[in-house]
């Protein structure tokens, strides 16, 4: 056997290797339970309106691609699953916010909120605390309350109907039917 065909034969090895290890963490993402916690502290179903998910029309977002939960400024935020904050900040629509890779590939975005208090790269579970409720961002001027996007990183095309912007439902999941189970 020449040098050269050694070489690829060991990076198929590796490639193969890879291929497995990526196989295997994206399937252990999957069987991480989720269990959704209600992020805001002592809110109910009485604190959303039930047709909050992808109400229309919505601004320049066209559609609402979450739910927003009312509460007093400064109301506890608890992370509603386990997770990794990839990203927490200030942004124009959303003002400070909260990103969170959980279980199954999904991204939790918790937005308007008036203080952060978490930080990128950190691991968070259930009971920490990662922000508050404010109005910040596009919600300046209207009352408190935190705006919760879950979207997957894994489309579901099957979920795509002929709403207006049906065809982003395969990414933005409606958090109400997580949070109610
Ligand atoms: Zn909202």
């Amino acid at each position: 056997m020449t040098q050269s065909q050694s070489i690829l034969r060991v990076l198929r090895i590796i490639l193969k290797r890879l291929f497995q290890f990526s196989l295997a963490v994206l399937i252990l993402g999957f069987l991480i339970p989720q269990n959704l916690n209600m992020p805001v502290k002592g809110a109910t179903a009485a604190d959303y309106h039930p047709q909050s998910f992808w109400f229309y029309p919505w601004g320049k977002s066209v559609t609402h691609k979450g739910v927003d939960i009312f509460a007093k400024q400064g109301t506890a935020i608890h992370s509603s699953t386990i997770g990794l904050v990839v990203s927490a900040g200030e942004i124009g629509r959303g003002g400070k916010y909260v990103l969170v890779l959980g279980p199954k590939w999904r991204f939790h975005y918790y937005a308007h909120l008036h203080e952060i208090q978490t930080k990128r790269f950190q691991l968070v579970s259930k009971s920490s605390q990662i922000g508050t409720v404010g109005a910040t961002g596009n919600a300046v001027g209207k009352p408190p309350h935190l705006h919760y996007t879950i979207a997957t990183l894994i489309p579901y095309p099957w979920r795509i109907d002929q709403s207006p912007q049906g065809w982003r439902k395969m990414f933005f999941l409606n958090p109400i039917s997580y949070l109610e189970t």
